[in-house]
């Protein structure tokens, strides 16, 4: 059977998203629920990649449907394209499976042309609307469908406007307008060398090839890419019959949330535009009203909208964001979808629901993106000096937060001085689509106009970033990068403080502190535990670390990556004279002055998680990375091994390496250097025996780690040495105690002779750090360089070494695991690479059926949601 690619309104429902789009997907339902939906049709997501698949066009088959559809909608309306009587007008939206908020393209009022506006100007009686709604028309179409630039049809509004001697669009007469269109068109003329097209059928298929192309522009591609939306899914388009809110004040276009989401409050939260048209709420150009005006306005349409507002809620089971338009005191419904609420919000809105008996835990714990979480685990200002503080201006809290950084009034300056390291706060008149990159490297954002739903507004929640809108204070002068509040003046490099939470602005830097899971956060991590499978440790090297990832939930120490305790310098000083040893003697002369330290760090580690596991990895850095640059370093290092400099600097020569990330490190340093991993097995299980003394409740056992094996030689070598030494420091204590001695699985060769490994092993962990970097052949350091040019080229969608490569690393693992089991059926297996917390990269890892993942300390509450979503949903699969 042929392949459909158009679905009408009246042929589709909810369950259809992935072919329709939730946009798409969702006008079907609310016109199934009965609800006020002007009529048209959806082109699936599926035309979409056939598009793709022809070189960019629109092939013969899916035009053909397209023509049935306008037929089918010209009969349900009872209007018609070009119609000298009743004219249709139709919106152009995209709509892709996961809501990609201002990403992609939209053109209004499709349909028009000179003939048509005349008609609708006389049959209105409102010639000053139809002229408006035309210029609007030929403005949006060449700057989407030709990309004529914006600007120079603004240019255009200006001149006119000084002309007339008004200030504003809305004082522009009907002629003023018609004359503008026509200026516009002459302009589109001069552009592309063409005819601007009158004919509404040519006008769609331009159009609908505009929305289509949209899903590849490149603000697209990075949202697409930081929420994990493939580029395979592609766009549906809806062409949809126009409802007009800039008919005059009686009608009008807004957007309602069905609870606060900013904080979840079950309450009504929207704003709306009289004589608007839809763009003009979202773009934050003009500061909208309250919904709750609609009530005094337009009791009628008020009544009617609360109660299509429980229906959809009480439909969907879920906060609904909705667009809707009132033409003439008749609303109708534009779109519905599940909203984007901020980290807070969501906890609010999933606790409530579940206490509303509306849904159940689990579907609590499905709902909260679990990458949202982490602005819940930045800090929050220190509430004592919030008290002291005194509000220099407010605004409107649109995302919560504490931003605090250096004025910046431009994206492009944001992104740069992130760069160089700045913490920025960017300050804009409003923002659009193309600010995204600049959104993203802001602490928080704040901008003069536009309300709880402009642009920033949304993006920044989206992406869990401060924001606050509508500072109408502000007096900015964007050109010289300054701004005034009241007498203070702000200059581009000030420090300014932003709460997202208030809407207050402060002048200078407020403290922050460090914050807590509790309240509704820590309900919702109660459920997540109570039904994941997978254990969530930690990646940790300091006590202070430790401490704060077990506070956070990590259930044990999964990666403890020893170098890292030789940073600080009274301690690196002893380290290079070990590296820098020319003789056993020497280096364990060097090895007894690190002894303690080692062992009274691994005591610290133990303590901060009472009794939980802690793996312990021995050394694994390329060595020079330790060796001294600075000649006085140099001096004082050939000073305490009684050797020259011109000695140091020999050594310092030989321990250069080529390619050092596969070079002498890991295994090789305990083959090489026995005495290294003797030292630090000493100190392990000395640790241990202290710890156990004095907390003989709690059960330690060390696990021991053995990092970079690509052997089970290599595996069994170190062993021997481990064993021995823990053996003995076992029997001189008299104590019982067992430990375990396992290896990361991070070089391919070690994978495919995993049961070689397993049988000596008792775990294994996964450094996928490692695996990926050698298994794609990719420098961990240097990829970065050129997956831009991945990205572009469509080879990939995303950093493979912060998103785990399932077909390829994911492979590598999945046949370690079963080879590893095979021969040894008590093996415990985990991942203790970045993706370790990342929440698909856990999905995968809960299929593969690991024990664990490690992550590092502000992610683990992400991963223990991570886990039980991934739980929950094999579960229903
Ligand atoms: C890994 O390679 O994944 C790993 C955890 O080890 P490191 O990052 O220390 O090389
Ligand atoms: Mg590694």
């Amino acid at each position: 059977m042929a392949t459909k690619y158009v679905y009408m309104f009246t042929e589709g429902n909810a369950g259809m998203r992935n072919l329709l789009g939730g946009k798409g997907a969702n006008l079907a339902e609310m016109t199934g629920l009965g609800l006020p939906v002007p009529q048209g049709f959806t082109i699936t997501t599926e035309a979409c990649t056939q598009y793709y698949e022809d070189g960019r066009q629109i092939n013969d088959e899916i035009m053909e449907q397209i023509r049935v559809g306008i037929d089918r909608m010209e009969e349900i309306t009872g209007k018609k394209f070009g119609d000298k009587e009743n004219p249709l007008l139709v919106s152009v939206r995209s709509g892709a499976r996961a809501s990609m908020p201002g990403m992609m393209d939209t053109i209004l009022n499709l349909g028009l042309n000179e003939e048509v506006t005349e008609i609708l100007a006389a049959k209105s009686g409102n010639p000053r609307w139809a002229w408006d709604c035309y210029r609007r028309f030929i403005q949006m179409f060449s700057d989407v469908v030709m990309e004529v630039g914006k600007k120079y049809f603004e240019e255009l509004i200006d001149q006119m406007k000084h002309s007339k001697g008004v200030t504003m669009d809305t004082e522009l007469t009907a002629e003023n307008l018609k004359e503008l269109a026509n200026q516009f068109k002459a302009e589109y003329k001069a552009k592309i060398g063409e005819d601007f097209p009158d004919d509404p059928k040519v006008q769609l298929v331009e159009a609908i090839k505009a929305v289509f192309r949209s899903w590849d522009n490149p603000r697209a591609n990075v949202y697409r890419r930081d929420n994990d939306i493939p580029y395979s899914w592609g766009t549906a388009v809806n062409v949809q019959m126009m409802a007009f809110g800039n008919m005059g004040e009686t009608s009008g276009t807004g957007v309602a949330f069905t609870r606060d989401p900013a904080t979840g409050e079950k309450k009504l939260m929207g704003e709306f535009l009289l004589n608007a048209q839809g763009e003009d709420v979202v773009a934050g150009v003009r500061t909208p009203n309250p919904i709750a005006k609609l009530e005094e306005m337009m009791p009628e349409v008020y009544e009617q909208f609360v109660n299509i507002c429980s229906i959809l809620e009480n439909h969907y089971r879920d906060m609904q964001d909705m667009e809707f338009t009132i033409e003439d005191r008749h609303l109708y419904m534009l779109q519905t979808r599940n909203g984007k609420r901020t980290a807070p919000a969501a906890l609010k809105i999933a606790c409530d629901l579940v206490d509303e008996g509306m849904i159940d835990e689990k579907q609590a714990v499905l709902m909260i993106d679990p990458r949202n979480l982490d602005t819940l685990l930045h800090p929050q200002f220190d509430s004592n000096a919030l008290k002291r503080a005194i509000p220099v201006a407010k605004g409107l809290p649109a995302s919560p937060g504490a931003a605090c950084g250096q004025i910046v009034f431009t994206a492009e300056d944001a992104k740069a001085w992130k760069a160089r390291g700045k913490k920025v706060v960017l300050v804009r008149l409003e923002t659009s689509p193309e600010d995204i990159e600049g959104m993203k490297s802001a602490q928080g954002i704040i901008t003069v106009r536009g309300g709880m739903t402009s642009h920033a507004a949304v993006v920044a929640r989206g992406m869990g970033a401060c924001c606050v809108s509508g500072v109408s204070e502000i007096q900015m002068d964007e050109a010289n990068k300054k701004f005034t509040v009241g007498y203070r003046e702000f200059k581009e490099g000030d420090w300014i403080s932003a709460d997202g939470s208030t809407g207050n602005i402060y002048m200078g830097s407020i403290p922050t502190v460090d914050a807590t899971i509790a309240g509704e956060f820590g309900r919702i991590m109660g459920w997540a535990d109570k039904y994941r499978r997978m254990k969530v440790r930690t990646n940790a090297d300091t006590p202070t670390d430790a401490k704060r990832a077990h506070e956070l939930g990590a259930e044990g120490i999964g990666l403890c990556r020893t170098e890292h305790m030789f940073f600080e310098k009274d301690r690196i000083e002893a380290f290079r004279e070990m590296i820098v040893a020319d003789t056993v003697e020497e280096r364990e002369k060097a090895l007894d002055k690190i002894l303690p330290v080692q062992e009274n760090d691994f005591e610290q580690l133990y303590e901060a998680l009472e009794g939980a596991p802690v793996t312990i990895r021995f050394l694994d850095p390329p060595l020079h990375e330790f060796v001294p640059t600075e000649e006085a370093d140099i001096e004082k290092l050939a000073s305490v091994q009684h050797k020259t400099t011109g000695a140091i600097h020999s050594i310092i020569d030989a321990l250069h390496e080529f390619n050092p990330m596969m070079g002498h490190r890991g295994v090789r340093l305990a083959i090489t250097y026995p005495e290294i991993a003797r030292m630090q097995t000493k100190a392990v299980i000395r640790a241990a025996i202290n710890v156990s003394k004095r907390h003989p409740d709690w059960s330690v056992k060390p696990e021991i780690m053995v990092p970079l094996v690509g052997d089970n030689k290599e595996f069994e070598f170190a062993k021997k040495t481990i064993v021995e030494t823990a053996d003995e420091e076992i029997r001189n204590a008299g104590v019982e105690m067992g430990y375990e001695v396992g290896t990361m699985i991070e070089i391919p060769r070690a994978a495919l002779t995993a049961d070689e490994i397993a049988k000596d092993a008792d775990f294994f962990c996964f450094g996928t750090n490692d695996l990926t970097q050698m298994t794609y052949g990719f420098s961990r350091d240097d990829a970065g360089k050129f997956l831009a040019a991945y990205y572009n080229a469509k080879i990939f969608e995303n950093d493979p070494f912060a998103k785990l490569d399932q077909n390829g690393v994911g492979k590598l693992m999945d046949m370690a695991i079963k080879l590893g089991k095979s021969v040894n059926p008590t093996l415990h297996c985990g991942i203790c690479g970045e993706h370790g917390g990342d929440p698909s990269s856990i999905e995968f890892c809960d299929k593969l059926g690991l024990d664990y993942v490690s992550c590092s300390p502000f992610r683990v509450p992400i991963a223990r949601l991570a886990a039980a979503q991934a739980a929950i949903k094999a579960e229903q699969e």
